[in-house]
């Protein structure tokens, strides 16, 4: 795979085709939604979308994990991008995308090994270790695979609650200026569920958030 004959192509036939278009979104960009994803390969928010460039605004990490505003050693990296999205070009949705297969949250089910192995992982993905650990609690007879499927859905609906510690997100949702929602991409199928923050896993995720509250005080 020649990654420079993929620019190549890229400059002789996209950009080629379409340089109107490039022109008239070289100056700026009002993308209409800010999409947090997965780092995984294979979650891909144009393609979901059927977007154009200069449509979505994207953060991409393992496990699409926002920080909370209250934890310690919130990283900026995340936050400045939501900031600037929503403050600065006025995003009018913000869409977090779990998925199926999902190695972050399969990394939450062995944090132990990761923690010791891959030490950044281990502590980006502890963000959410709260989730899993009450996914075991609550539903000790569910099978493994169940149990991980659980958790990355609960996962894309609690990051939803994690924006919400921001002000400047919160005051914007309940003005009706910005929408909120968790998504669950099944890649298998193609089937996409979706969740508002006041969704059918609304009260648990009030119980995974007071668990995590009492982890930091
Ligand atoms: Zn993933």
């Amino acid at each position: 795979m020649d990654l420079k004959k993929r620019i190549e192509k890229f400059r002789e036939l996209e950009y080629a085709f379409n340089k109107d278009f490039y022109q008239e979104i070289k100056e700026s960009h009002t993308p209409h939604t800010l999409f947090i994803g997965c780092s995984d390969s294979r979650v891909d928010a144009e393609t979901l979308f059927q977007a154009a460039a200069g449509e979505i605004f994207q953060i991409r990490n393992v496990g699409n994990i926002v920080p909370r505003e209250e934890e310690p050693d919130t990283h900026p990296s995340v936050v400045s991008a939501i900031e600037y999205a929503v403050i600065v070009l006025k995003i009018k949705n913000i869409i977090v995308c779990g998925h199926s297969n999902c190695g972050g949250c399969a990394a939450m089910r062995k944090i132990d090994d990761y923690m010791e192995k891959l030490p950044y992982t281990g502590e980006w993905i502890s963000q959410s270790i709260t989730i899993s650990d009450y996914i075991d609690q609550r539903y000790p007879d569910m099978k493994e695979e169940d149990k991980i499927i659980m958790l990355e859905k609960l996962n894309a609906v609690q990051q939803l609650d994690n924006l919400m510690t921001y002000d400047f997100v919160k005051q914007r949702v309940e003005s009706g200026e910005l929408n909120l929602q968790a998504y669950y991409y099944d890649i298998g199928t193609g089937a996409i569920s979706v969740y508002n923050y006041d969704s059918i896993f609304s009260d648990i995720i009030k119980e995974i958030t007071s668990n995590r509250k009492l982890m930091f005080t």
